[in-house]
């Protein structure tokens, strides 16, 4: 029976035996009732004997998940029916079930200058400088449009919380994050939303042009002013804000160091790029007279607080430096190909103790926003350096548990009791899956692309490959708009 307008019509399945009575007669519906509004209806659901399951390490969940409310309550082995009746079950024999996938470092209005012909080819440094003076001209509709459409993109690839580093407030566009914020709540995701900087200007020996970057007063009191607006905290936030200088070559030492301290008192993470080039290793070099990660000491980052966007150029005392303070590293394998960076050494890194996650990185570097299809890079990239043993499930927890540590949360990327019901349900049934058999495997190797149903906190935002409640034709038609006339008032 569905009791929600979001169960989806097909594979819900009504007074099955194994489900026990539809309406369950114990304390289950009024404890439904008194959800939180935003939950109620959602009841308690049976995703059923998945096709495969990719469950945390050791459980068996083969029998599938029980979700009530926003959390996962029964993880089943073989066989094993739940504790007490289910108003929803969803027969999940076509679907493979992941933890709902976490992004972990994106720039989401660069979904506008995606495939932009100057810098198509070009390496990090002349991509930046080329791409600078148009990006300076976003308004707040175009950013309101790019956040949605990265965010609808990612959840499709069936990714259920994302973090994006925004660092560009040009006159009028105060409120960046403010309008992200709103993106994220209408659709439902888990965001984490850094409030980035730029304060270090061509006038200054800095790569950004003078008129994007901000003073550190300004950027202090925005970065409070977010936490205490829209900061959660506790298991099953949906919202969170970070602060992050954008990279050493576009923010002053001040601003790292301040930033760090901030972070401490308002107790929020970290985020920023580092070591994604050779040109940002001698920037620093000229600049600090210190290699990245001395420089990232020597402003108080080397903590378990912060994670860092690429992490590619780090030497083997470096790597065991980040392993042993817990740092988190963002590995985007695609931007790094794109922009000939180099490639992350994620798996020393992971070994060493650091906390290793996936990101798309921004849609003017990869030039997606699919998570699914970044593990397949991530899985590929790194057989190039460590060779074909690396497996596909370690890619696969990569872009869950290992992005959720990076994140600092414990209650994400796992599919265990007590776990936020966030849920990626994939449909093997399209051609290029034919034939496999390893079916964990074949998402990455068959090259997997989109997500049948997307769960966040319990409730549906994909079924049937939809985002739940949103006009896409008319969110493209709208996007692809505002990027002609982005590049319209750059007059390029
Ligand atoms: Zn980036």
């Amino acid at each position: 029976m569905e009791t929600g307008d979001d169960a989806g019509p097909a594979v819900v399945e009504t007074g099955d035996d194994d489900a026990g009575p539809a309406v369950p007669k114990t304390g289950d519906a009024g404890r439904a009732a008194s959800l939180d509004p935003a939950r109620a209806g959602v009841g308690r659901t049976w995703i059923r004997n998945p096709l495969a399951i990719l469950a945390a390490e050791g459980l068996d969940a083969r029998g599938g998940v029980v979700v009530e409310g926003d959390r996962i309550t029964e993880v089943l082995g073989a066989g094993e029916q739940p504790a007490a009746p289910c108003e929803t079950v969803l027969d999940a024999a076509e679907h493979v079930v992941l933890p709902g996938l976490i992004n972990t470092h994106h720039h989401f209005y660069q979904t506008l200058t995606r495939a932009w012909t100057p810098v198509v080819s070009a390496e990090l440094f002349p991509w930046l400088v080329n791409l600078y003076p148009v990006w300076a001209q976003l308004t707040p509709r175009d950013l309101e449009l790019a956040t949605t459409a990265a965010m609808a993109e990612l959840l499709l690839s069936g990714c259920t919380t994302a973090a994006d580093h925004h660092y560009l407030f040009p006159g009028g566009l105060e409120d960046a994050i403010d309008i992200q914020v709103d993106a994220a709540r209408r659709l439902g995701m888990r965001a984490v939303l850094t409030r980035g900087s730029m304060t270090l200007g061509t006038d200054d020996g800095g790569l950004p042009p003078q008129d994007v970057v901000q003073d550190l007063d300004t950027i202090f009191a925005d970065s409070r002013r977010l936490v205490e607006l829209y900061h959660e905290r506790g298991p099953g936030a949906q919202v969170q804000i970070a602060l992050a200088p954008c990279s050493p070559f576009s923010v002053t030492r001040e601003a790292m160091r301040d930033s760090a301290v901030l972070a401490e008192e308002l107790d929020v993470r970290l985020h920023t790029h580092l070591a994604e080039t050779l040109d940002e290793e001698q920037f620093c070099l000229d600049r600090f007279g210190l290699r990245t990660v001395d420089y990232l000491e020597s402003v108080g980052w080397l903590s378990s607080r912060a994670w860092l966007a690429h992490g590619i150029h780090f030497d083997d005392g470096e790597i065991a430096r980040l392993g042993a303070a817990g740092v988190g590293i963002a590995h985007c394998p695609t931007s790094n190909m794109r922009l000939a960076s180099g490639t992350c050494r994620a798996v020393e890194l992971e070994d060493a103790g650091a906390a290793v996650g996936l990101g798309v990185d921004g849609s003017a570097s990869n030039d997606g926003s699919n998570l699914i299809l970044e593990a397949r890079q991530a899985l590929y990239l790194q057989r190039l350096r460590y060779g074909a043993d690396v497996p596909p499930e370690r890619a696969l927890r990569w872009a869950t548990a290992g992005s959720a540590r990076a994140l600092g949360r414990d209650d994400l990327g796992e599919i265990a009791v007590g776990r936020q019901a966030d849920l990626a349900l994939f449909r093997l049934d399209d051609l290029r899956f034919s034939g496999s058999h390893d079916l964990l495997a074949a998402l990455l190797l068959c090259g997997a692309d989109r997500a049948d149903r997307v769960m966040v906190a319990g409730r549906w935002r994909v079924v049937g490959g939809q985002v739940e409640g949103l006009d896409l034709p008319a969110l493209v038609a709208d996007h692809s708009a505002a990027a002609r006339g982005l590049l319209s008032r750059a007059g390029v």
